[in-house]
């Protein structure tokens, strides 16, 4: 008999090791996934999308329910797990239904943070991390109602931009001193907020809410120099945090996430985590090609054979149209690297390459963004770019002329 494993959560990491098991060790477990949406797995990234409107919700599911069904998983969505009873191998459900495992998995995926400002409970105040979130923030769209977004990350700028292109009059607010600052540098940010001001949103930097205002329902939002903006809705965009409580109640060691090996296995006995509820190596990833790779080792390790994770190297690519940034590895540099820059404000367009060492280790792309997967392939491969170095910022085509 098939040995039994679950998967709490329904989300792109579970999907991603089933098909990943599929491959290495069908049959070898009777694999249940137990997720809270009410709807099949979804490609969550595309969220945006169908928020901007670009991409139908029906059209982003991951695998059709037959798939499931064709690899033997009992699916159960629209159900969340309640309790995990690590010693007695079972877990608890809606009803206080007990389902038994031999092996389990956490793929919970992360929540939206709540800021911690007066306000916070009234009506009116979203989050945008679920099919159901983006059918709430359509319909405040639909109603041309006043929003102001809270974040100026990823996630913010698409619930931005998707909000304005369906009619709403949009304000963005950050904390910090320019957009997306874990993507992006000083010039590649104020490039940034000059295109995104262009699609009509209107962005205020170093702003800090001090209170959502309103009796029942939102009314506006106050910042901590006094200032105030009329609002009719609040987006809460301003980051996410691993969602461990099922496993930390369990006894199961977590830190801001659930920690993990390079097996992915947890510091309980065949009890692994994957995807954005983990934590690897003091690292939460809060994007899903790492939770990829770590689907592909967890499979390989479930099927018995010698798998390790050892960190990804994370790249972002914002999705609004019409405006390409892209961002990969140590941007930044350190004292001993260098940078390659090319800066033409007037085309939009911003290029930085950090090269330590003879190789490329970090990229940013604003306005262009055509060679990005060349650049990520490199600073993934570590080879040495000496034979390239002068030409690899005009692009794949140029270098590779040239050295040939
Ligand atoms: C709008 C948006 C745009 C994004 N864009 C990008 C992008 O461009 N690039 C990128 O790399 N990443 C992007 N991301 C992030 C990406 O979607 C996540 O990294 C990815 O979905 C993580 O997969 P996961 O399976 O770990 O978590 P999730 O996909 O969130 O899945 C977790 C699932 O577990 C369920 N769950 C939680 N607790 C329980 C429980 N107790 N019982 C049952 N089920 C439970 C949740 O309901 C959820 O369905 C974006 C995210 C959003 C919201």
């Amino acid at each position: 008999m098939s040995e039994s494993l679950v998967i709490v959560g329904n989300g792109m990491a579970a999907a991603r090791l089933v098909d990943e098991l599929a491959k290495v060790a069908l049959g070898r477990y009777a694999v249940a996934v137990i997720g809270d949406e009410p709807r099949l797995a979804y490609n969550r990234v595309l969220l945006s999308s169908v928020l901007a409107g670009e991409t139908a919700s029906h059209e982003i599911e991951l695998r059709p329910a037959d798939w499931w069904r064709d690899r033997g998983v009992t699916l159960k969505y629209g159900c969340a797990v309640r309790e995990v009873d690590v010693g007695r191998r079972e877990l608890k459900i809606a009803n206080e239904e007990s389902i038994s495992f031999s092996k389990l998995v956490f793929a919970t995926g992360s929540n939206p943070l709540r800021l911690n400002v007066p306000g916070v409970e009234l009506t009116g105040v979203h989050t945008f991390r679920d099919s159901r979130d983006v059918d709430l923030l359509l319909t405040l769209a639909a109603g041309k109602k006043r929003v102001v977004v809270v974040g100026g990350g990823l996630l913010g700028l698409e619930a931005a931009y998707g909000l304005a292109k369906a009619g709403a009059p949009v304000t963005l607010l950050h904390l910090m001193d320019r957009l997306m600052e874990r993507q992006l540098d000083v010039p590649a940010g104020a490039l940034l907020k000059s295109l995104v001001e262009k699609k009509g949103i209107k962005v205020l930097l170093n702003a800090s809410t001090s209170r959502i205002l309103g009796e029942n329902r939102v009314e506006g939002v106050e910042l901590n120099d006094g200032q105030r903006i009329d609002a009719d809705a609040v987006i809460l965009a301003a980051g996410i945090r691993p969602n461990i409580m099922l496993a930390k109640e369990a006894g199961i060691p977590v830190n801001r996430g659930i920690v993990v090996n390079d097996q992915l296995q947890t510091g309980s006995d065949g009890i692994f985590a994957l995807g954005e509820c983990a934590e690897h190596r003091g690292i939460c990833y809060g994007l899903v090609e790492p939770a990829y790779e770590q689907a592909r080792v967890l499979a390989q390790h479930l099927a018995g054979r010698s798998a390790a994770y050892g960190g990804s190297v994370v790249a972002t690519n914002l999705k609004v149209s019409g405006v390409s940034v892209f961002s990969a590895g140590n941007f930044l540099g350190n004292d001993g690297s260098e940078a390659i820059v090319l800066n033409d404000i007037r085309r939009g367009t911003y290029k930085k390459l950090v090269i330590e060492d003879g190789r490329l280790t970090g990229a940013v792309l604003v306005g262009d963004i055509t060679d990005a997967l060349w650049y990520l392939e490199m600073i993934r491969s570590r080879e040495k770019i000496a034979g390239i170095r002068k030409d690899m910022m005009f692009g794949r085509a140029a270098a590779l002329q040239v050295a040939a």
